[in-house]
């Protein structure tokens, strides 16, 4: 069991008050907040160790080099990844999948396939639509049900020799949906595929074992999981990312360079072309940590009681309809009201110190989909209470009174 007043007081933002109100942040699937430990982690980087890596002999570098390499290790043994040369830092999931969807330009061929899900943020739809432009290969969807769940039939229709990469993501950013992407991965391999997966959302609760779930990619930002904005993780299996080729060139990148011809660093080096964010890189690891002292197990255990809290106190509202009703998904609710834009219920709500998202959430097809313009989507983490969720609810009231 979580002593929450505890963690809390870890969280210094969440003592704020806004417009007058106690702060309650809903937005989580946005970004989280950030505790002391790693806020502290940030100071002390710049205070103590700041110097540039991997390039000079002096003291300060070599101990910056350190840090830095101690937290992809970290972050090896977090995912359970083979090897540390594995783990890729980046500045998000973003980056990531730029970067293994402009290596497949050197894989595919026109008339091959991409296959992304109808559950995808546009992150990790954009992309592959444009590798699709430059190399003639066809965008192939993955249909979802009313409950914003993946027709796993319709994707076992839609594999075939062609399918070169089955991108998806583990969980919905817009629904909460948790994918069944052992099996997606398993089906995909047998036709010869390899899958991406967008861990964004998933990494906030789940401790992902990269090797059982046998995925070819994985990528999570690091300030969705109490680290810091502009650090990520591109983890990719050893023999996909020696076949890709480098994604930005520059220094750090390199083994030799000539103006006749280049040649590569090894990895992980090969894909963290110039000065990484090294600051962001090393306190990853320390909000990795911090994680692992909550525990994954007493996260998702308790973010699994808001949600089903939270569901039962909404549904009370006449009028309000939750977008996203698959018995696996995380602490994500996505509604709205008959007769009212969800921007109006957001602009209320925020009056009374409550912070939710609203709007498509990138991803545009899902709101399509259901035929909405957007939803009011409230995320919680494991540094909410029910209290809080009483408060979105009277708020949700009040501003259904006023609003129709
Ligand atoms: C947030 C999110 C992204 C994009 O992450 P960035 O940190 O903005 O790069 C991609 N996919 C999902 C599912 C997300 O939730």
């Amino acid at each position: 069991m979580l002593d929450i007043q505890s963690i809390r007081a870890q969280f210094p933002i969440l003592s704020q008050k806004v417009n007058g109100k106690p702060l309650v942040y809903f937005d989580n699937a946005a970004t989280s907040q950030k505790p002391k430990v790693v806020i502290d982690a940030i100071s002390a980087y710049y205070e103590e160790i700041n110097a540039n890596i991997h390039r000079g002999v002096h003291k300060l570098s070599q101990l910056a080099t350190d840090a830095y390499e101690i937290s992809r290790s970290k972050i090896q043994h977090h995912i359970n990844a083979k090897y540390n040369h594995e783990v890729i830092f980046t500045s998000g999931t973003t980056h990531g999948i730029n970067l293994v969807s402009n290596g497949f330009a050197s894989v595919l061929k026109a008339g091959d396939e991409v296959m992304v899900s109808a559950l995808e943020h546009h992150s990790n739809i954009v992309p592959w639509q444009m590798l699709c432009e430059r190399t003639g290969a066809k965008l192939i969807v993955i249909p979802m049900n009313n409950e914003g769940e993946l027709i796993l039939e319709e994707f076992e229709k839609l594999l075939s020799e062609k399918t070169k990469i089955v991108t998806v993501n583990h969980i919905s950013n817009a629904l909460g949906t948790i994918n069944p992407i052992k099996e997606i991965i398993k089906k995909a391999h047998e036709v010869g595929a390899a899958v991406l997966i967008d861990g964004a959302q998933a990494a906030p609760h789940i401790k992902p074992d990269v090797q059982e779930l046998d995925c070819d990619f994985y990528v999570f930002s690091g300030h969705k999981i109490c680290g810091p904005t502009g650090s990520g993780i591109l983890y990719g299996k050893e023999a996909w990312l020696n076949k890709l080729p480098p994604y930005q060139g520059g220094g750090e990148m390199i083994k030799e360079v000539t103006f006749e011809k280049t040649t590569y660093a090894e990895l992980p080096h090969k894909f963290e072309a110039g000065t990484p964010n090294i600051e962001g890189g090393i306190v990853l690891g320390t909000a990795i940590d911090y994680l692992n002292s909550v525990g994954f197990d007493n996260i998702a255990a308790y973010e699994h009681e808001l949600l089903e809290y939270g569901t039962q106190r909404l549904l009370e509202i006449e009028g309000l309809k939750i977008y996203g009703t698959s018995k696996n998904k995380t602490s994500v609710i996505s509604f709205n009201i008959e007769g009212i834009h969800p921007y109006d219920i957001g602009a209320i709500v925020d009056k009374l110190g409550i912070a939710v998202r609203t709007g498509h959430h990138c991803a545009q097809p899902i709101m399509s989909f259901f035929n909405i313009p957007g939803t009011v989507r409230a995320s919680f983490a494991f540094y909410n209470t029910k209290e809080e969720i009483d408060a979105l609810v009277e708020a949700v009231k009040k501003a259904k009174t006023m609003l129709s």
